[in-house]
């Protein structure tokens, strides 16, 4: 009988990414409740010492596929070892967090074991042991229960929702090392190489400090009209100060003021930082979609009737160009 609440971690360069930390925890939580064993897989190249970091967050084993293939997520490697080990296994629940990479593994998960998947999720419950995953539709507008027929019950959480607990040092895992029998001749895509930014995730911060259109329309001397990607330093230098990061409005990215990576919205990222400080973005619902979850929101704007406010808790009408870089001094004054 299928049981056991199992969670595929996820590093990047030996490091484990924070909302592995959040869906642990979350998985602790539902394991209790279960009366189960917490259980995470963990996939990648020389990781083995991070088994202790999972535990530290509440599994009770740690299944550790650690192979030179796997050293980059490829969904033709990381499928099949999953797989196989969920057949195996067979764990009741299966959760990983809402992000490209788990999104891509967990949809190739569900083809290739034929079972339901549940994305994007902000909050489970269980009824009879049956786990109840809720997740937003209509960006944010209306929420849908979803119960997953099939074992296990798949589902991904939305980075910055669960709250991952403090880690306990003192709680040591089972730490089971996979057999990896992978043919790298057989594996159809090979990650050539990947380029670290060296910046934070804006689904893992606490602050972003994101601009809009308004970025490229200075009417203060030292602008630039012409290059309005250059004028993002004052965002930058705000986020930095602040310990956040920068994000963008899908016109920005697509404009290539910005990288990809920074676009949030409906058709972006998701983002549930403490505060979502909005320069020159107007506030298209597409937009508002993606910072729903976010605890407080800022507006700088030029136009008091921008859509923006309406969302702020607090607002500021006036030129970006003057009110960020006003900010940032007095911030560097707190701050000292
Ligand atoms: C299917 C679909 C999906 C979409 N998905 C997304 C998505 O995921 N994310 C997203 O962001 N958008 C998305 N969009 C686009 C969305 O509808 C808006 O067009 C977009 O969000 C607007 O971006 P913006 O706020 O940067 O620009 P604008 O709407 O042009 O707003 C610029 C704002 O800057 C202000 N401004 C100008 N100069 C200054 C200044 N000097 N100081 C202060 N304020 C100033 C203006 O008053 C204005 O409010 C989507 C659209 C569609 C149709």
């Amino acid at each position: 009988m299928a049981k056991d609440v199992w969670v595929v971690a996820e590093q990047r360069a030996g490091e484990i990414k924070k909302i592995t930390f959040e869906v642990l925890t979350e998985a602790r939580r539902l394991a209790d409740q279960l009366g189960e064993q917490m259980c995470a897989v963990l996939l990648g190249s020389g990781i083995g010492g991070l088994a202790n970091t999972l535990a530290h967050y509440g599994a009770n084993k740690v299944f550790v596929a650690d192979d030179p293939n796997l050293e980059k997520y490829t969904a033709d490697a990381y499928t099949p070892i999953v797989a196989d080990l969920v057949k195996t296994h067979e764990p009741s629940i299966l959760l990983m967090g809402a992000t490209s990479q788990s999104k891509d593994l967990s949809s190739k998960l569900a083809a290739k074991l034929d079972i339901g998947l549940a994305n994007d999720c902000v909050e489970f419950n269980l009824q009879d042991g049956v786990l109840v995953a809720k997740r937003p539709v209509y960006g944010m507008k209306a929420f849908l229960e979803v119960v997953c027929e099939t074992r296990p019950q798949m589902a991904t959480c939305r980075p910055g929702v669960f709250k991952a607990a403090p880690p306990d040092e003192s709680k040591t895992a089972e730490v089971v090392n996979v057999d990896v029998k992978l043919d790298p001749a057989a594996l159809k895509t090979k990650v050539l190489d990947m380029t670290l930014t060296g910046k934070m995730d804006v689904t893992e911060a606490d602050i972003i400090v994101s601009g809009g259109m308004g970025m490229g329309t200075p009417r203060v001397e030292g602008f630039s009209k012409d290059k309005p990607a250059e004028n993002f330093y004052i965002l930058e230098n705000l986020a930095e100060l602040l310990g956040g990061t920068t994000g963008c409005t899908r016109l920005v990215a697509d404009a290539g003021w910005r990288p990809g990576s920074e676009h949030i919205g409906l058709t972006g990222k998701q983002v549930a930082p403490t505060l979502y400080i909005a320069c020159g973005i107007s506030g298209a619902i597409q937009h508002l979609a993606g910072i729903a979850a976010s605890k407080y929101v800022a507006a700088v704007n030029i136009d008091p009737e921008a859509p923006i406010f309406k969302r702020a808790d607090w607002g500021i009408v006036g030129d970006l160009f003057k009110v960020v870089p006003a900010l940032t001094e007095e911030v560097k004054k707190v701050k000292g």
